[in-house]
């Protein structure tokens, strides 16, 4: 054990500062390092000699503990004995087919070197740790077992509030549904614009209306927020927090082995203040809706992403009233119950264990208490639900007109929380005429299908600063 220790600290040592020659195989490893430029690059150095010509050199990068795919990286080298060379692993959102991918600032892995000569000798390099960060600005950090919150702009109220109100949220979701952090969540708030557009994932192709997005894949939760919008940055984080628990404990959008999106988004609407409160947006169209009779089929939301805003809105108003429907007329016991049933079988089988009822029985619990007409769902098909198309874990989606969307490959999970949670207005009919920036309800874990709230957003603030 201890000469496992030793051995450990003498890699690291070896890998930060370069102590010379590893190996006693003829294949020598003079120096190995790594150098991160965020949102462009990390170049990954070798220095390497053999007694005969090297041959073949490529670099492993891994992500152990994450289910993120790793690469092989190939440098450029010509066959010598000795060979000083570098392989790139790209983070440039804006190129595309070229080795590397998406990293969100706060991601780790690990490298190691593979080496063959002409002799036939193979080495490889001891798997070495490396961590994405953005050197760009000086981080002020604070630091728990359950998160570490990174900031650069505010002084120390300003991040010392956001952490302690991620912790107080997470001890509301430990008591309410049962959900715990299962590994620690690094959240970085950026006060820059462009410095925020430049580390989100290429999913989002409307980058300038994203105010906060969860990184599942790496445990990471990136937010915009400057000094004055800490209202925003305690909202959005508490949401996004959610879906990062939530998404822990039951993995994301596995088909339908997990939360219905509905209560997912309402889970995170609900968890947005202390104590609970409706955003107004949403209350505007679930009022309306049940008004006119227009309420949504919550089933119809178990896997499939509303396909307009103001549908968005209603969703997350009826996710919302139905979650706590659930916790008032039921209790938190049971709504941990039915959370823990979700991590072995259906939602219907969950609800139906622990309430007695399916998804439309809830439904109509909840239509009951609120006033609405009953439905009866038994005589019309389920199948809606495959109607449209579904999202799964790793896809993004690029928003189209009329909010139809376009699944892109990620290798990452992407979602959204509007930019401002402080936006009451839906946004005048001529920003949704605008697809690339009207779209962007929160992405929730089943990927992002951006609605016109970051629309609304972008409207509010331009407003403001025109004023
Ligand atoms: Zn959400």
């Amino acid at each position: 054990m201890k000469k496992i220790l030793i051995l450990m600290l003498a890699l690291s040592m070896f890998v930060f500062l370069r102590l010379p020659a590893l190996a006693d195989g003829p294949i020598q490893v003079k120096n190995t390092s790594y150098d991160v430029e965020i949102a462009k690059r990390i170049t990954f150095h070798l220095n390497a000699a053999s007694t005969a010509d090297l041959t073949k050199i490529y670099l492993v990068v891994r992500f152990p503990g994450t289910v993120a795919a790793g690469s092989r990286l190939f440098p450029k080298f010509t066959p010598a004995p000795q060979v000083e060379t570098d392989a790139i692993w790209n983070l440039d959102r804006d190129l595309v087919g070229v080795p590397g991918g998406y990293l969100p600032p706060g991601a780790q892995g690990t490298y190691s070197w593979h080496l063959e000569d002409a002799a036939g000798n193979v080495f490889d390099t001891p798997a070495a740790p490396f961590r994405v960060d953005d050197a760009r600005f000086e981080w002020q950090t604070l630091e728990n077992e359950r998160f570490a919150v990174y900031w650069y702009k505010g002084g120390d109220a300003f991040g010392k509030k956001i952490f302690d109100r991620l912790n107080q949220t997470i001890d509301r979701i430990e008591q309410a549904i049962g959900a715990h952090i299962q590994s620690k969540i690094q959240v970085f708030i950026y006060a820059d614009d462009l410095a925020f557009q430049s580390i989100l994932s290429p999913g989002h192709s409307n980058a300038e209306f994203v105010g906060a997005t969860p990184v599942h894949e790496f445990g990471v939760m990136l937010v915009k927020s400057p000094p004055e919008d800490l209202q925003f940055a305690i909202v959005a984080a508490p949401h996004e927090l959610v879906h990062m628990v939530i998404d822990q404990e039951l993995g994301a959008g596995l088909g339908q082995l997990t939360m219905p999106l509905w209560m997912n988004e309402g889970l995170a609407s609900y968890y947005e203040y202390d104590p609970p409160k409706m955003e107004e947006r949403y209350r505007t169209l679930l009022d309306d809706a049940i008004k006119n009779d227009t309420l949504l089929r919550l089933r119809n939301y178990a896997n499939t992403r509303p396909s307009d805003y103001s549908e968005g809105l209603l969703m997350y108003g009826q996710g919302y009233s139905v979650v706590e429907f659930i916790l008032k007329e039921y209790g938190q016991a049971k709504m941990t119950q039915i959370f823990a049933a979700l991590k072995r079988g259906s939602a219907d089988d969950a609800f139906m264990q622990v309430l007695g009822v399916n998804q439309d029985g809830l439904e109509n619990l909840w239509r009951k208490q609120i006033g609405a007409p009953q439905r009866d769902y038994a005589s019309q098909p389920t199948a809606t639900v495959l109607a449209r198309p579904t999202f799964a874990l790793s896809s993004a989606e690029t928003p189209g007109p009329r909010g139809s969307a376009t699944p892109t490959k990620q290798s990452v999970a992407v979602a959204n929380t509007p930019a401002s949670a402080g936006a009451t207005a839906i946004p005048p009919s001529s920003n949704t005429s605008n697809p690339g920036a009207s779209t962007g309800l929160c992405g929730g874990v089943l990927g992002g299908l951006a609605l016109a709230m970051f629309g609304a957003y972008g409207w509010r603030r331009r407003g403001k600063r025109g004023n």
